[in-house]
Order: C-alpha cells, then structure tokens, then sequence
C-alpha cells in the first residue's frame, strides 16, 4: 500500500482528556463514566474509551447500534450503554452485543420484555425535558416492575443556564431514586456535574467537557483544551497593495502582503462563520484569517510570520469556549462538525 501523508490533522491531547476527566469525577462528587456518541464527539470514540478505560473509566454511551458495533471488542472491565434504546430492528444488535440498551418508552419496555427479560437494561426517565424517556408516572405506575434495572437515569436540559427548570429536575429525580429500585441512578452531564455533588447521584455522564468544552463559568480554568486542527501551508504568496483573496473578493490587501492558503475548508467542518475572526498561529505568532473559506481551502495574513514556507503546519485556534462566541457555533457543533479529512494523532 503507498503511505499518503494527510494534509489536515486534529492533534489531540490524552494527557488533557484524563486531566478533564478526573476534574469531572471529582466536581461532580461521583464516579464519572463518558458520553462517547458522534465517534466521541468527532475524537474518534475507540481512541478515546481506550484511553479512559485505562484510567479507570467504567462506563461509556453512544447513541445507537451503529456506534455500539463499531466499538468492539470492549476493553476489559467495561460497560457500554446504548441512549437511542432498542428500536425494532435493533434487537438482534442488542441480544448479539455485550452492550446494555437504555430503555426510553413504554414501547421499548415491552420489546425488552418480550425477548430480553431477564437480561440487564438501563432506563431513561424524562423529568422534564421531553425528549427521550418514560414520564415519571409512567415509572411510578408500574411499568418497570420485575425489569433487572442497572443504571436508572434522566438528562438535564438547561443545566448550562441559570433556569429553575434544573432543580424541579433534581428534586423529579431524587424521588424516582426513592421510588424505583435500580443499582445506581445517574443525572448530570458536563453542565450538571459543575453544580455539584447533589447532581452526581452514583454516576455521572460527561461528553463535551471531557474533550475541552467548558459548559459553565465554575468550569473556566480547569478544563484544558483537547483538540487543535492542523493545516498545512500548501503555497505562500505575496498579495500585492489594493488586490483581493478568495471568493466574493472580500479581504483586499492594505500593503504588499504575504498571504498562507492552507489546506482545510468548510468540507472539513470549518464553516464560513470562522471568517469574521479566525486565525491560525506559528511559531508563537498569530496570522488572522483573510477573505471566505473556501470548501477545501483557507488563506491567512502571514505577515507576522516571515519565515513561514509551503509545507509548514499551521495550528488553527480553536480554542472551544471562545471559538464558540466568535463564531456563533455551539461547542458541541464545533467538535462533532470535525470531518473526515482530519486525520487525528494522538500526543
Ligand atoms: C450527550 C449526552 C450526555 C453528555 O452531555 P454533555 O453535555 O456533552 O456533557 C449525557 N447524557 C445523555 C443522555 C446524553 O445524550
């Protein structure tokens, strides 16, 4: 096979994803398992439990069956959860799997039961949010009688805002756990685990803070950033005074200017938002980004870069909480929006 060598790279940090991940478990005053869906949040999700399992981390979730295949043989010791339940088709994946199903509906229940009974599930209750999950009363007249019920959980939905809505969820939550047997009971994501430890019952299931979003101010300074894109120069050029980059002519030189086209565009999932205050650094200095993004392509202002050349890497900034307000992207969508060009090495 010929070796290629990819133009375009995400360097991720393991030495930050477990430093985040011992901050998680010990901020939310529980032990902390990972959401690990969307290829763990566009990291790559096998990379990513590797590394976890090894520090300890016992339970992992993504969204579907898909995900859950993809994810086999589990390392020793671990347990899989599977949010999105068992659809109808997905029974033989869940009989097949060492995988447990979080069951999300009275439908789902009676599924489980008619084929997997005995077998150990995990259940979704919605406390409020109406997305996936039995109601409370629904758990509470009956429905999960007799069912080998391992993690008992509910999801918050404005926990990275000041919203009363997040304690009626708590105070849902805590008399579920009074009132349905379960081996543990688990609530808080990134943004419920930095409300504390009433959040953190048994478990807790961070995604987005493990890989460097800081999901709320009491998290500002303790999550270190995981991923940094890398593009490579492809060519340098000297713009001339009074002559426009890219597309739609929008950036125009103000004097004789040295301009960096690299290697990365929106077909990466670096949008064209980015444009209004993106930039990239080398060596320590920083080059804005100038004109539109290109599907393939990105030019920046390499004048404070003389010694910048064609083959360089540039480390494109992409630090997630300030990335987000500039660009108007969430931080999840700037994690999961990562393409497939990237090839993701670990340091
Ligand atoms: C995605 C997800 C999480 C993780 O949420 P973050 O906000 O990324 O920490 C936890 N629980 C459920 C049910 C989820 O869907």
């Amino acid at each position: 096979m010929i070796d290629i060598a990819s133009p375009l790279r995400l360097r991720l940090d393991s030495a930050a994803l477990l430093h985040n991940w011992r901050w998680l478990a010990k901020a939310g005053g529980a032990e902390a398992g990972a959401a690990i869906k969307a290829d763990g949040y566009g990291l790559g999700a096998r990379e990513v439990m590797r590394r976890l399992a090894a520090a300890g981390c016992r339970f992992f979730f993504v969204a579907n069956w898909v995900e859950a295949a993809a994810l086999m043989p589990l390392p020793a010791g671990v347990s899989l959860s599977v949010l999105h339940g068992v659809g109808d088709g997905d029974m033989i994946a869940a009989l097949t799997l060492p995988v447990r199903p979080v069951l999300v509906s009275i439908e789902q229940i009676a599924r489980w039961r008619a084929i997997g009974s005995g077998r150990a599930c995990d259940v979704m209750i919605d406390t409020g949010m109406n997305r996936l999950g039995l109601r409370v009363e629904e758990a509470r007249g009956g429905a999960l009688d007799g069912l080998a019920v391992e993690t008992l959980l509910s999801h918050l939905a404005s926990a990275d805002e000041e919203s009363p809505q997040t304690e009626r969820q708590l105070e849902a939550f805590a008399a579920i756990r009074d009132a349905i047997p379960a081996r543990r009971y688990s609530l808080a994501n990134s943004a419920g685990i930095c409300l504390g430890s009433d959040y953190g019952f048994d478990l807790t299931r961070p995604g987005l803070a493990l890989y460097g979003g800081v999901p709320r101010a009491e998290a500002a300074g303790q999550i270190r950033q995981v991923v940094s894109p890398e593009a490579r120069v492809l060519q340098m050029r000297t713009v001339p005074a009074g002559e426009t980059v890219g597309y739609g002519a929008t950036w125009a030189a103000p004097r004789d200017c040295p301009v960096a086209v690299a290697n990365m565009g929106y077909a990466d999932g670096y949008l064209r938002c980015h444009a209004e205050a993106g930039g990239a650094r080398w060596q320590g200095q920083a080059l804005p980004l100038i004109g539109r993004v290109s599907m393939d392509l990105v030019a920046f202002d390499a004048s404070a870069a003389p010694g910048l050349a064609e083959g360089d890497w540039l480390t494109i900034d992409y630090e997630l909480p300030t990335t987000a307000a500039r660009s108007g992207l969430s931080q999840y969508e700037l994690l999961t929006g990562l393409g497939s060009r990237f090839e993701r090495y670990w340091v």
